[in-house]
């Protein structure tokens, strides 16, 4: 007998956690370097945010969302993706109306899809991502590719790539979208349920149809690109050239199409051959989304975003090794029940003055001490025997150079500080 964690979900334990507060610390100081802000939204919204955001042509929100109703009836559901909620606070909270009409703002957290768990795949997962909001200019989309392949870069991924491409605004997409259906229109009978219907409402998700994927069709179906009004391909064009004077790498694949909804314009995607993720990985994507502020029932206003999934960016740093970084500065060693009490005293001072502290807790002899000692990669190890309380003194041992010394109870502090500062620099 006994419970499981639901399928699905992963326990983060103490050896891996650090890894992800060393990811979520890079991510934050990046975000401080663009100036980016945190935001937090609930990791549940109403059902209804994420079928007019999303869309409810998108898998995501038709088949992988946990949708339920709560005690009065509302549907709620739990977050599959962070960009739906930080735009309903952004018209909730008339973040629009803001002196700065550029408001930078990221996320971090859990996100859930009902999925069919694979590895590197959960159905509770994370995600960073980066919303810009109330201004559109190339500059802005360009900004944001540019934070993202700083965040890849950070992690030390080699052989990365930015793909862009752009959907174009609305009049391009109009021009776009009938391309497609009469490209689509005499290979109807040959693709997937999904596909007839995503043919009427949004042909454009044809294209990220998973089933239809090998289809002749899809190779020779025609390009956005090629369909950019005046204004579009201006702002394109823009993006570019402000990409090539900053030297980044990118490639224009016209194969990119995000399938959802409210994209327009600029959409990139970040992929790496790095090993460590495997040949051709994406690593995270974003694009402009002009129209999705305006779909949630806020004023017209233009965004652009990207969202990494941090699963992924965790196995980047996965081989990086930092083993001594986190060790103990003390840990105290009582031997005996009057020396337990002395130690709490010890080692609250020791807290209180900013030394990161462990004691023993279950009387074990020196040896077993010792031993943890090793495991905490303790400095010092502050020894408290029978001996010691009498006389109120303390062996204090630094673990790197063996020195032992015996300290009266007031000098503690004074000694640990003294050999930190005073050439006890060691490895
Ligand atoms: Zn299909
Ligand atoms: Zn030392």
């Amino acid at each position: 007998m006994g419970y499981s964690a639901p399928r699905g979900t992963v326990d983060i334990l103490p050896g891996q956690s650090e890894k992800w507060i060393k990811l979520e610390q890079l991510l934050r100081t990046i975000a401080a370097n663009y100036n980016v802000k945190e935001m937090r939204t609930p990791i549940f919204e109403h059902a209804e945010l994420f079928n007019r955001a999303v869309g409810d042509t998108s898998d995501v929100v038709s088949k992988e969302m946990y949708t339920f109703q709560d005690k009065k009836g509302r549907y709620i559901s739990l977050r599959p993706e962070g960009t739906s909620g930080i735009a309903r606070a952004y018209v909730e909270n008339k973040m629009y109306g803001l002196p700065e009409k550029l408001q930078k703002v990221y996320y971090m957290g859990p996100m859930f899809r009902y999925e069919r768990p694979q590895n590197g795949r959960q159905r509770q997962f994370h995600q960073f991502g980066v919303e810009m909001l109330g201004v559109e200019s190339p500059y802005v989309d360009v900004e944001c590719m540019l934070m993202a392949v700083t965040v890849v870069e950070a992690l030390g991924l080699q052989n990365v790539t930015l793909h862009i491409n752009s959907l174009g605004d609305d009049a391009s997409r109009d021009a776009y979208r009938e391309a497609l259906k009469d490209h689509f229109r005499d290979h109807l009978d040959e693709l997937c349920g999904d596909c007839k219907a995503r043919f009427e409402k949004n042909p454009l998700r044809i294209l990220d149809c998973k089933v239809d994927a090998k289809h002749p069709a899809m190779k020779t179906a025609p390009k956005t690109i090629d369909y950019l009004s005046e204004s579009a391909k201006n702002h394109f064009d823009k993006v570019c050239s402000l990409l090539d004077d900053l030297e980044i790498d990118y490639v224009i694949d016209t194969n990119l199409v995000r399938g959802l909804d409210y994209y327009s314009h600029t959409v990139f995607e970040i992929i790496s051959d790095d090993p460590k993720l495997g040949a051709g990985a994406t690593v995270g994507g974003g694009g402009r989304y002009n129209g999705l502020i305006e779909e949630i029932g806020g004023p017209a206003t233009p965004g652009v975003g990207f969202a990494f999934g941090m699963e992924r960016l965790l196995l980047a740093l996965d081989n990086e090794e930092d083993e001594d970084e986190d060790g103990l500065d003390c840990y105290i060693m009582p031997l005996g029940e009057e020396a337990k009490d002395l130690a709490m005293q010890i080692i609250a001072m020791l807290r209180a003055n900013g030394f990161t502290c462990e004691m023993d807790h279950v009387s074990r002899g020196l040896k077993g001490q010792f031993k943890s000692a090793d495991r905490f990669n303790a400095h010092f190890s502050i020894i408290l025997g029978e001996e010691e309380v009498k006389n109120e003194v303390v062996n204090i041992k630094c673990n790197h150079d063996k020195e032992q010394v015996v300290v009266p109870l007031e000098n503690i502090l004074a000694h640990i500080e003294n050999h930190l500062s005073g050439g006890h620099e060691h490895e």
